[in-house]
């Protein structure tokens, strides 16, 4: 059986001659608004979404809306970002995934967030590489989990398997979107819709007349609202990252699948046998969010990585530098848990009284672990937008606003 009862499949992703045998089952509730709760279809009056910031964050909790929702709800999300879709820190991240902190201690909540990025990566990867779509969810993912420990030692980490995940990721999770509403439609459900609008968002009174509700991920950039300004514990870091190849007259150095990544005061995420990313310079306090360097900092950032790059691994110094880009990230305040990304809902700090309901929310600080939280936290945010509560998300992750 193709389709089961309460199941859908992104049957579009299938190269035809898999169809029989290839199945992303995602379990969507009949009759309830957000997927396991008892809200009768009655209720299932149309909602429409705004997404703000079509960065991991953005696209992560764009994705779980539309996948969490019941198949019969009328839902529209908007996702609105002024660069496009990665055009911010998620567009030059270097590609590092692990759970672990620099003393390779694993992070509050890590393996929750580990998995929940796994998943992501199987979907960004089965939406964009449809004959490679041949297995269920499940298979697709275990392909990433690795056996054993991800770090080696302290420092040495193992790469993740297929480093093109990541690139794709930065725009496949909208393809996915868009495949996802295709699919319901085609079986029968036509009620979803998604929207990308490349324009900028100059306040929240702009826009959010139209909406339900309003999901605020613009990374770096939150506090350009002027209902944001002054209101988010978050600094700001700019990091250079650049990436290397290893010149083609250059035998031997290649790095092997077995080799592995590196994560110290610089960090070596590998991408090929010839290719890698290296990074990342930490510039506290800047505002600037350009992604293309002066030639200046270029050659001061690639300066200070290769000399803390070549500590551990000397052979950096034969590869060339292709490119080198820039972004900023929104760095949280640091908690007896480490440095916890923000979420939550912001009625009360932008001044919305929504009875109980939240009509704002927030998805920010991803720090320099965007990859590994956005699985988790997207989740954690799609349910709270649609069932109005916040109630599930952990307090560890809203407390930040008790202290606002
Ligand atoms: C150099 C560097 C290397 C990194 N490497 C890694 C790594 O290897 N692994 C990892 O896990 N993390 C890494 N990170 C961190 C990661 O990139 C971030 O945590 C993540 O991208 C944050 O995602 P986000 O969606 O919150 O923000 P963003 O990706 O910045 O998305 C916000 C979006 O909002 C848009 N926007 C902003 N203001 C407006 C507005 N007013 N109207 C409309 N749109 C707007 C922006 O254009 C942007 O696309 C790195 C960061 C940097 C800077």
């Amino acid at each position: 059986m193709l389709l089961s009862k309460g199941s859908v499949s992104l049957l579009s992703f299938l190269a035809p001659q898999h169809k029989p045998k290839c199945l992303i089952h995602i379990t969507i509730s009949p009759f309830c608004l957000l997927n396991g709760s008892n809200i009768s279809s009655s209720s299932l009056k149309p909602r429409r979404f705004a997404v703000l910031g079509a960065g991991f964050a953005g696209m992560s909790v764009a994705w779980h809306l539309l996948q969490q929702s019941a198949r019969e709800l009328s839902l529209c999300i908007d996702i609105y970002d002024e660069l496009g879709i990665g055009g911010g820190a998620s567009g030059v991240a270097g590609g590092l995934l692990h759970p672990y902190s620099p003393k390779a201690k694993l992070l509050w909540k890590g393996a929750q967030c580990w998995e929940e990025a796994m998943v992501m990566l199987s979907i960004a990867e089965a939406a964009k590489d449809e004959g490679s779509f041949a297995q269920d969810l499940k298979d697709l993912v275990s392909q990433h989990i690795f056996d054993g420990p991800i770090v080696w030692k302290r420092g040495i980490i193992k790469p993740i398997t297929a480093m093109k995940s990541i690139d794709i990721m930065k725009k496949a999770l909208f393809l996915a979107c868009n495949k996802l509403v295709k699919d319901l439609s085609a079986v029968g459900y036509s009620g979803k819709q998604v929207n990308f609008y490349k324009q900028t968002v100059h306040s929240l009174q702009e826009i959010s007349g139209e909406y339900s509700a309003v999901v605020i991920c613009l990374g770096a950039r939150s506090e350009s609202l002027p209902e944001l300004k002054g209101v988010l514990p978050l600094r700001m870091c700019r990091g250079v990252v650049a990436h290397l190849d290893l010149p083609g007259n250059m035998s031997g150095g290649e790095y092997k699948d077995s080799d592995p990544s590196i994560l110290a005061d610089a960090w070596l995420a590998v991408r090929g046998p010839r290719s890698l990313a290296m990074g990342s310079t930490w510039q506290w306090g800047s505002r600037n969010y350009s992604r293309t360097l002066s030639s200046d900092e270029e050659s001061s950032a690639m300066h200070e990585l290769l000399s803390k790059a070549s500590i551990l691994y000397p052979d950096i110094r034969n590869w060339s530098c292709e490119s080198a880009s820039a972004g900023l990230r929104a760095m949280p305040p640091l908690t007896t848990l480490g440095s916890l990304p923000l979420l939550g809902s912001v009625d009360n700090l932008v001044g919305h009284n929504s009875g109980g309901g939240g009509r704002y929310w927030f998805m920010g600080g991803l720090g320099a672990r965007g990859l590994l939280y956005h699985g988790w936290l997207g989740k954690l945010m799609a349910q709270a937008v649609l069932s109005c509560s916040a109630a599930e998300i952990p307090f560890e992750l809203t407390t930040w606003k008790n202290r606002m």
